[in-house]
Formats: structure tokens, C-alpha cells, sequence
């Protein structure tokens, strides 16, 4: 008999749990409280980077790699162009730092990437200031995948997989969940709900909730992506992408902002997140120092204390899984996690302590900012 799934939560994570586990002949059920890929998830947002670059960390990376596949099947499944293949250059502030980790790792693992002369990095930007690196690190297969589309995409596979949406709020109750006064089970309960978790598992699920924004600058003919790669700057917690569509130079200034409420944050962004934006602009890319605001995005990290997300089961209900703790850096693993998931539920793989509920020490290495900040 078919084993059934109940998945709660239809951002990137829950999404593509449940298209895996419908792919692999379980009947599911995805319940999402509002539209796959509203603005109020993390998943939501525009456009999202994929790059392979995790520091000295190879799960992230070979996931990462794996999930580049997977979205390129997804793109062929639903005949549309989901990954802009514009590359992604870090850069590196400092030799020996995180991008030297990265650049070892990723030759470790046979994943592209090579140093570029600043020369070439000019080529790439119309206009960037590159006198203050000390090189730059170009993954040629990263790129900048079309967030919202994405989601929306992964669901409407689901569904053609025999996947059922159910547009309701659902409340655990043990190993059942309550949707409309009526409680459902299955044989396996996922909660991914991004920063829904640790108002639905107090006391289980430890991750603050952060308001992060993106800026958007109106940019002339030549700043747009695919053309310009993504980019990040690690020590300077900011990353961006070209203009993608008409929506505007991207930036992400990428510090923990205040903790936020996901469902009533009125979504504007912070002056400090504007300011920090322009001193950014009139430092690295000189030529957009004065250009104006087109558009704003506001959003939300679940961070854990260590960035490594959360991918494991309730202590007290070992048929109802916990998956999320994105911390800034989840959305290109998707479809990854995905597949992941269903090998531990299905018990082919157990699972990792690093992912679990338990304590964990501060540490932010996994993300694109090594400051203070969190995110990609
Ligand atoms: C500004 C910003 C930039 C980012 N940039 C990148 C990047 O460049 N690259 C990258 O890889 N990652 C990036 N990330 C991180 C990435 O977007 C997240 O890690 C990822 O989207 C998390 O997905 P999720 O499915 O866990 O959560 P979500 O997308 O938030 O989905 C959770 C879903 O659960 C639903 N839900 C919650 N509670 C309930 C309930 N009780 N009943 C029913 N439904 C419920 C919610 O409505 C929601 O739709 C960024 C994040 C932000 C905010």
C-alpha cells in the first residue's frame, strides 16, 4: 500500500518535499495557510542566488551542486527558464579567508571555479571599484534562480505528480494535524514552515526571526543579469544581482536586522538598510552611487545560532519531521533537501545531530556574510 505524507508549509523547503515524496509514489498532502509563494514567505522573493561556495563545508556544497540538476529538470518538467546561468563572483577582501576555504573545497569536489584578473572583473560590471580586493572568485555555473516562479513551478509539478494543495492553517496536535477543527494523520507528518516554526514548536524549535531587506536601484542599459553575474562580498555583507526583467540592480544588505512577527511586518525596509545600500553603491559600483530606488523587497531569515538548518524528527513524535531554520541560505538546496528528506524518512539515511534540535554554538560561516550578518 501507498504510504501517505502530510506536508505542511509550501515555500521552497515544503514544496519540494513534498513533489519528491510524490515522485517516489506517496500520496501527499501539501497544506499551505496562504498561496504557494506569497509574499510573506521566504521563498517569495523575486530571485534568489545559487551558488556552490560554503567555506569548508562539502555537505552544502556537493547539496548545492546536486540541487543545480534538479532545477534544470524542473525548468525542462515545466517548460520554462527557471535559472539564469549568470555565474557568481565573491569578492575576497582578504586572501585566506572564507573564498581561499571555498575555492580548496570546491576544487576538492571537482565543482568550477577560478580566480579572476581584476581586468576580467571589470569586464563583467560597467563600473566597479575593485582596488580594495584582493581577488575575486568566479563560480561560472552559479547563477540566480527566479524565486516566486520557482516555487509556484515545483507545486504545479507536485500536483501533476497526484499531490493534493489544501489552502488552510493547520496546528500540530502530537503526530496529527488540525486543519478547520478536524484532525488528519498519515504515516508521516513534515512541518516546514520557515519562520512559522518556533511560534508552532515552542520550546522545541530555537531560531530567531529577522525583517531583511532588498534594495532594487534603477540601472542603465548594460547592468542587466544574465550578463552581469551575481555577486557577493563576504566581509562587506552585501550581495546583489544585475538588473533581472526591469526590477532594478539588486543589493541585499546582509546583516540580522530586528526580530519580526511573518504574518503582520508591514514589509518597507529600514533606513539602515538604505543607507547602508548607497554607501555600498558609491563605494563598489561608482557609476550607480546617485541611482534611484525602483523597488523594495522585505523579507525574513530564520537563522539558527550556527546557520545549519533544521532537518529532523519531533523528539517526542518520531513520525512527525521538522524542517527548516533556512538561516538566510536554504532556497538554492530545494530541491535537494528534498530528496534528502525522503531518505530519512524513508530510513535510508539517519539523520545528521548537525541538523538536529538540539544546542548548538554560534557560528554564521555558512552564509554569504561574515560579519555580523546572515543570507544566500
Ligand atoms: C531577503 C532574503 C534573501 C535570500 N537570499 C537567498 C539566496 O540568494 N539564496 C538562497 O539560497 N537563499 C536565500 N535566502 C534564504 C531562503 O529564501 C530561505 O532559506 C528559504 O526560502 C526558506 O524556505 P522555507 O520553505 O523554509 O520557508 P518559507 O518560504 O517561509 O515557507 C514556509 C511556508 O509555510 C507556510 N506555513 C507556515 N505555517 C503554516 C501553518 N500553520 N499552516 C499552513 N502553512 C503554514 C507559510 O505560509 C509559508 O508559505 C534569502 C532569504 C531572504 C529573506
Amino acid at each position: 500500500m501507498r504510504r501517505k505524507a502530510i506536508v505542511v508549509g509550501a515555500g521552497v523547503f515544503g514544496a519540494s518535499i513534498a513533489d519528491h515524496l510524490a515522485a517516489n509514489r506517496w500520496k501527499v498532502e501539501l497544506i499551505e495557510q496562504y498561496e504557494p509563494g506569497h509574499a510573506r514567505q521566504s521563498s517569495g522573493g523575486e530571485t534568489r542566488l545559487i551558488r556552490y561556495s560554503h567555506g569548508t563545508a562539502e555537505w552544502y556544497a556537493m547539496l548545492a551542486y546536486r540541487a543545480r540538476e534538479l532545477w534544470h529538470g524542473l525548468e525542462r518538467d515545466a517548460g520554462e527558464q527557471l535559472l539564469l546561468r549568470s555565474g557568481v563572483v565573491w569578492f575576497a577582501h582578504r586572501e585566506g579567508g572564507w573564498e581561499s576555504d571555498s575555492a580548496a573545497t570546491l576544487a576538492r569536489l571537482g565543482i568550477p571555479a577560478r580566480t579572476l584578473e581584476a581586468s576580467e572583473l571589470e569586464r563583467m560590471f560597467p563600473s566597479i571599484e575593485t582596488r580594495d580586493l584582493a581577488f575575486a572568485l568566479h563560480e561560472p555555473q552559479g547563477g540566480v534562480l527566479m524565486a516566486r516562479r520557482a516555487v509556484r513551478a515545483l507545486v504545479r509539478r507536485a500536483q501533476r505528480r497526484g499531490v493534493t494543495v489544501t489552502a488552510a492553517p493547520a496546528v500540530p496536535d502530537g503526530d496529527a494535524v488540525v486543519v478547520g477543527g478536524e484532525k488528519r494523520r498519515a504515516d508521516v507528518v513534515v512541518w516546514a514552515c520557515g519562520p512559522w516554526l518556533p511560534g508552532l514548536f515552542p520550546g522545541v524549535v530555537t531560531a530567531s526571526v529577522t525583517h531583511q531587506d532588498v534594495i532594487y536601484v534603477g540601472a542603465p542599459a548594460g547592468w542587466a543579469t544574465p550578463d552581469v553575474p551575481g555577486w557577493v562580498d563576504y566581509d562587506g555583507a552585501m550581495y546583489g544581482t544585475g538588473d533581472v526583467e526591469g526590477t532594478g540592480f539588486k543589493l541585499g544588505p546582509d546583516f540580522e536586522g530586528e526580530p519580526i512577527d511573518p504574518d503582520s511586518l508591514d514589509r518597507l525596509p529600514t533606513q539602515r538598510s538604505i543607507d547602508m545600500t548607497r554607501t555600498y553603491l558609491r563605494r563598489r559600483f561608482p557609476a550607480l552611487g546617485a541611482a534611484p530606488i525602483v523597488m523594495t523587497r522585505t523579507c525574513q531569515y530564520t537563522s539558527t545560532p550556527d546557520a545549519n538548518w533544521i532537518v529532523a524528527p519531533h523528539p517526542e513524535h518520531p513520525s512527525v519531521w521538522i524542517v527548516g531554520g533556512g538561516s538566510g541560505h536554504g532556497f538554492k538546496h530545494g530541491p535537494a533537501l528534498g530528496e534528502h528528506v525522503g531518505r530519512l524518512i524513508s530510513g535510508a539515511l539517519e539523520p545528521d545531530p548537525i541538523l538536529g534540535l538540539g544546542r548548538r554554538s554560534p557560528g554564521r560561516n555558512l552564509r554569504t556574510a561574515g560579519v555580523e550578518g546572515a543570507g544566500t
